[in-house]
């Protein structure tokens, strides 16, 4: 007969493949789900994808209670003991999976909160619009790791009811005694929080690629609805003020966009020997090098889909120099980025 917490483990990997291959709720590696079996946190590992689920091994078990001991002294810098001899590497985000009470937590950069997320003063809007009767925290935005560990223990403080967390400019935490539970509340809050995007009668033809004359050529990028991004003034001209708005975005495409208002630019740039492996080229298309990653791309679809779900009007948030060049300068990421390429 199988052990209670046997089925808890199927219901989860299932469920994990099944939000991960949702580009809406989940980009590549990004993201991450967690259960506590006694003493043992069970957390998705660092790099890996949770539509992955089922076919391999993405869940490493490290220590709750020394995570636990930690957190009450203040330490929100602890390193995470793995308990077998895993060769994964627990999430960078483990803590914020320990700080939440709850048997199973998910944290998710769900592009429909996720687009309120960026904008200024998303507690108002997403106050407005949550119909579903549950307590909610939002916290401020924070460079991932200790000061989000921080900051979500002091909401948990705060509002210590709270099955979500709104993380500014982030994403979302939801904790729950099992999946029907935690799914329920992600249900509730994707109908709540709903946006129709503004590109929903814009249909799109792929351009050709760019011939440069040396080896380096660059293709219309695949996914043809991303060439909106260079298509439609409006969201072109978003690209260079709203560009970083969340930290994956730039650990995985950089601090700044390659725009460009003809092709010509982008040729001097090759000549001058600058070839960006990602251009946006004004009302021509978007293109991109052929080592342009998987990674990448995903990363791409998560900007599309969050910015043509912002109103005409909407003011956001962008991450400013200080904070992208924290995230751009830390060992963590820099881990994740290479084992993403
Ligand atoms: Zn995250």
């Amino acid at each position: 007969m199988k052990h209670a917490n046997e089925f808890l483990k199927e219901s989860i990997n299932k469920y994990c493949a099944v939000i991960g291959k949702d580009p809406l709720l989940v980009q590549g590696a990004g993201g991450n789900v967690s259960w506590k079996d006694g003493d043992t946190l069970w957390v998705k590992a660092s790099g890996t994808w949770l539509a992955d689920a089922l076919d391999k091994n993405i869940f490493v078990p490290v220590n709750l209670v020394h995570l636990q001991l930690a957190i009450n002294s203040g330490d929100f810098t602890v390193t995470p003991k793995v308990i077998d001899n895993s060769e994964l590497r627990p999430s960078i985000e483990t803590l914020l999976h320990a700080l939440m009470p709850h048997q199973v937590v998910i944290h998710l950069h769900a592009i429909e909160p996720l687009a309120y997320l960026v904008r200024n003063n998303p507690e108002f809007e997403i106050a407005q619009n949550l119909k579903t009767n549950i307590s909610w925290a939002l916290v401020s935005y924070q460079k991932p790791g200790e000061a989000l560990a921080k900051a979500v223990a002091d909401a948990i403080t705060e509002t210590p009811k709270a099955n979500i967390l709104f993380l500014q400019n982030h994403g979302i935490v939801i904790g729950g005694t099992d999946i029907e539970e935690v799914n329920n509340i992600l249900t509730n809050i994707l109908t709540d929080l709903s946006i129709d995007p503004i590109v929903n009668n814009v249909t799109t033809v792929n351009p050709s690629p760019i011939l440069t004359g040396h080896v380096v050529e660059y293709f219309p990028i695949e996914n043809t609805n991303l060439q909106h991004l260079a298509l439609m003034p409006e969201i072109f001209n978003r690209l260079k003020q709203d560009w970083v708005l969340y930290p994956d975005h730039v650990v995985f495409l950089g601090a700044s966009p390659n725009c460009y208002e003809t092709e010509e630019y982008l040729l001097k740039d090759i000549e001058k020997g600058y070839e960006p492996e990602l251009a946006f080229l004004r009302e021509q298309g978007v293109y991109v090098k052929s080592n342009f990653s998987l990674a990448k791309q995903v990363q791409l679809e998560c900007y599309y889909n969050v910015i043509i779900r912002q109103p005409k009007e909407a003011a956001l948030n962008s991450l400013n120099e200080k904070e992208i060049s924290d995230l751009l300068n830390w060992d963590a990421e820099k881990y994740r980025q290479q084992i993403a390429k």
